[in-house]
């Protein structure tokens, strides 16, 4: 057993995140006992949730810490107003983090590194400060921004005013608009569209720090430990194709693939129609081809050796078969290579072709017998 640092303890965020949670858990239900929840209460909690999380992932993420498309001021303003109603600090603190995070990712200095437990990914980091804070020496382009600066002098401020005292106030109007009993609309403001949202937002942000570093494929890459999942992807308004997004950090997209659930990446692309984003950063298709045929074939590879280290309980037609496969991976991935380095045009139809075999040819891999026990 571990013990608890307590002399480490950051008694501030600690007391945010456990007091926040706790009033959320008891003060919900017994709220919804005693009055009932009304159309209006959940509407306000839906639509502070929504503008809460897309504000950390299409502002705080994509546009501010990976710079993926260029945003006109009013998409600014709105992120970051209510990106600090999520309390997870300032733009420029959490942009700080999330660039350090990318860089030495599962390393020692990836603040929420994977590989000192699912705990600390998801809240430890915050609940202790084990290590001194690093300096803020990567945000310098973020500096520049007039109103990234203005939110970092006033985060807490802004998330107090529109993140927690709004709500109550706009409870108390609609319940007095309905000859209802006002206080009681203030009081289901503040626990639901305010503390709870809150609590709700978090930890869904957390996940992307715990879970999509645990559950979940790596078609991408196995360099580094982040997964894609749909359902993850679903909890934190697109951002669990994480395998994805750590191998092309710089791509506005997460959900690469047309059908994956990305409403971040459906949402810049929709400001971008309308004038209020522009230079949406796109890898070519090739390239992210490339990326999973890499991976194919490392694992194919991977399953021969194997298969060959296993001795002569394997069969010569397996270790034909698997190496025939290996092998025409290799000459797909040089194929692919060669072309995306001399820059040729491939079609939507050949790249489409490249994929489909060499998803046959994993499938083919799937059916292949492995170790024998
Ligand atoms: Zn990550
Ligand atoms: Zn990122």
């Amino acid at each position: 057993m571990h013990r608890i640092p307590f002399d480490r303890v950051n008694w501030t965020t600690s007391s945010f995140l456990i007091g926040t949670a706790l009033i959320a858990v008891v003060g919900v239900p017994l709220y919804i006992i005693n009055f009932g929840l009304d159309w209006f209460q959940f509407a306000m909690f839906a639509f502070y949730v929504t503008a809460t999380m897309m504000s950390i992932t299409v502002g705080y993420h994509r546009l501010f810490s990976h710079i993926s498309f260029k945003a006109k001021w009013p998409v600014k303003l709105f992120t970051l107003v209510f990106g600090a109603c999520a309390f997870e600090n300032s733009c420029l603190d959490w942009a700080s983090d999330h660039r350090r995070h990318h860089k030495h990712v599962d390393h020692d200095e990836d603040p929420y590194d994977i590989s000192k437990g699912f705990f600390w990914a998801h809240i430890g980091w915050l609940l202790f400060k084990l290590n001194p804070e690093p300096p803020m020496d990567n945000v310098n382009d973020l500096r520049k921004d007039k109103m990234v600066m203005w939110q970092y002098k006033y985060v807490h401020w802004i998330g107090l005013i529109v993140g927690l005292i709004i709500p109550p106030i706009l409870g108390y109007f609609w319940n007095l608009s309905q000859g209802l009993v006002p206080w009681q609309g203030a009081l289901g403001g503040f626990l639901i569209a305010g503390v709870a949202r809150v609590v709700v937002a978090q930890h869904c942000t957390f996940f992307i720090n715990s879970l999509c570093h645990t559950v979940g494929r790596q078609p991408y890459s196995t360099k580094h430990s982040a997964r894609d999942s749909a359902i993850m992807a679903f909890l934190t308004f697109g951002e669990g194709y994480h395998n994805y997004h750590h191998e092309f950090q710089h791509d506005y997209r997460n959900g690469v693939k047309p059908w994956q659930w990305d409403p971040s990446k459906w949402t810049i692309w929709t400001l971008s129609k309308i004038g209020l984003a522009e230079n949406l950063r796109r890898v070519p298709d090739g390239k992210i081809l490339l990326a999973e045929m890499h991976e194919a074939r490392r694992r194919a590879q991977l399953h021969l050796d194997e298969l060959r280290n296993a001795g002569p309980g394997v069969g010569h037609r397996t270790l034909d078969a698997v190496h025939e496969l290996v092998e025409k991976l290799s000459a797909n991935y040089h194929e692919l290579e060669q072309a995306v380095t001399n820059r040729v045009q491939l079609s939507r139809e050949v790249l489409n072709e490249w994929q489909a075999e060499t998803r046959a040819l994993l499938r083919q891999l799937g059916r292949m017998p492995s170790i024998p026990a």
